[in-house]
């Protein structure tokens, strides 16, 4: 089938999706009807600059599929956005979301801008505009954004002020991934980084490890990079390598990854943090470690990469990391590296993100500690479904999680038909 969906992000969702596809023996009829999105929503957004100029920026929601609810996904500002790549992340969230078990189809959004480059006006008069524009086509019930890379909390709270100033109502449940101040859920910034090493600990004891004395390198400090390399310190693990897209640094005797946080902080990034720890980027992620944690975005570990791995856990915490090529590597050294993959992986993030949704809907808050629990209780139930299907079918930790959520897509397409 021909499609305006093209380009390495897109070809990489389909790659995958034919593989999984050939494993559950779905008929090539059926193929299409899963694979291709329901809907993608391409807008001109105009903004005043600070310079009275006006710019024009393009922005892209795809929402994948409407069968088991609302679409949901993150909205992403960054240069290499396109509608290749905000649809493949837009189907990958819907296996995520099926294999957590939540009622929704996977969507994605995106603007192609640098963030950094625009000042916090322009910005807030892009994010508004993004908003303003998709009121149309967005919805509690239709589709739900959240942060994703080169957005924040404060880009959620004005969408969610732009679409409520339209409702005449405070629409809280628009959005998930707002400041707790604004419907926003304890625990949600913070929910990937600890549901990547939740998963890490649930990995960890699988293979025997002992987190003490362990070393981790983590690929991206943002916002699900830091977070885990908090909660990986705080179970006793050494972090010996960080990066960011500024700078790289390594270092064998381990990072204080608390002063990290703060100067990332203080100075929006890790530029200039030290001079002695100083490293290659392009050689960080084939250091000697025990967990490699990718954190940033999609494709860093092709064949290559793949074939130079040194890590016993690799925790894909970034949607996408890991090519086709590199999968066929990682295949045959099934033995030596544990993959969590990304659905899995970094699926604490869109769960308390649904549990935000709940909330709002509900005006009825919960306390941190049930927030966190609730999370426990999905990410090891998916985990420990991903490993039964590993073991019954003798297949890889990525086809055995994609597998789980196409395989409910695809019966509940089967079981509601085709209308009319
Ligand atoms: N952008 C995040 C992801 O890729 C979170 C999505 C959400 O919370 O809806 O999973």
């Amino acid at each position: 089938m021909s499609s305006i969906y093209t380009g390495p992000v897109f070809e990489m969702a389909r790659n995958q999706f034919t593989h999984v596809a050939d494993y559950l023996e779905i008929p090539e009829g059926k193929r299409d009807r899963l694979l291709y999105p329901k809907r993608a929503i391409a807008i001109s957004c105009p903004i005043n600059l600070d310079n009275g100029e006006t710019a024009v920026f393009q922005g892209y929601r795809v929402q994948h599929h409407l069968t088991l609810g609302p679409t949901k996904g993150g909205t992403r500002f960054a240069p290499s956005v396109d509608i290749g790549e905000v649809s493949a992340l837009a189907i990958w969230m819907s296996w995520k979301c099926a294999l957590a078990g939540l009622p929704y189809g996977g969507a994605k959004g995106g603007i192609t801008v640098d963030p950094h480059s625009l000042s916090i006006r322009e910005l807030e008069n892009l994010s508004r505009r993004y908003m303003q524009e998709m009121i149309p086509f967005v919805g509690p019930h239709v589709d739900v954004m959240a942060p994703d890379m080169g957005t924040n909390e404060q880009v959620m709270a004005w969408f969610m002020d732009t679409y409520s100033m339209y409702q005449g109502r405070t629409v809280s449940e628009i959005v998930t991934g707002k400041p707790v101040s604004s419907g926003g859920t304890e625990g949600r910034r913070e929910a990937t980084g600890l549901g990547v090493a939740h998963l890490i600990a649930r990995a960890m004891q699988r293979l025997q490890m002992n987190p003490a004395g362990a070393t981790a390198i983590i690929q991206g400090f943002g916002n699900v990079g830091s977070y885990a390399a908090l909660e990986l310190a705080q179970q006793g693990i050494r972090i010996i390598g960080v990066s960011d897209h500024t700078a790289c640094y390594f270092d064998p005797n381990g990072f204080d990854v608390n002063t990290l946080l703060a100067y990332a902080g203080k100075h929006g990034s890790l530029k200039g943090y030290s001079t002695e720890a100083l490293f290659d980027p392009d050689q960080l992620l084939v250091q000697a470690c025990d967990i490699l944690v990718p954190a940033a975005i999609e494709r860093v570990i092709d064949a290559d990469v793949a074939a130079k791995l040194k890590c016993r856990i690799l925790a894909e915490a970034a949607n996408g990391p890991t090519t086709p090529e590199a999968d066929a590597v990682l295949d045959q050294r099934r033995r030596e590296i544990f993959i969590i993959p990304d659905i899995l992986c970094n699926s604490g993030g869109v769960i308390v993100s649904y549990f935000e949704w709940v909330q709002d809907l509900q005006q009825l808050f919960w306390r941190r500690t049930e927030v966190l629990n609730r999370l426990r209780d999905l990410l090891d139930n998916a985990f420990e479904r991903v490993m039964v299907r590993v073991e019954k079918d003798a297949i890889s930790h990525r086809v055995a999680a994609m597998a789980i959520g196409v395989d409910k897509v695809a019966q509940a397409k089967a079981t509601r038909g085709l209308f009319p």
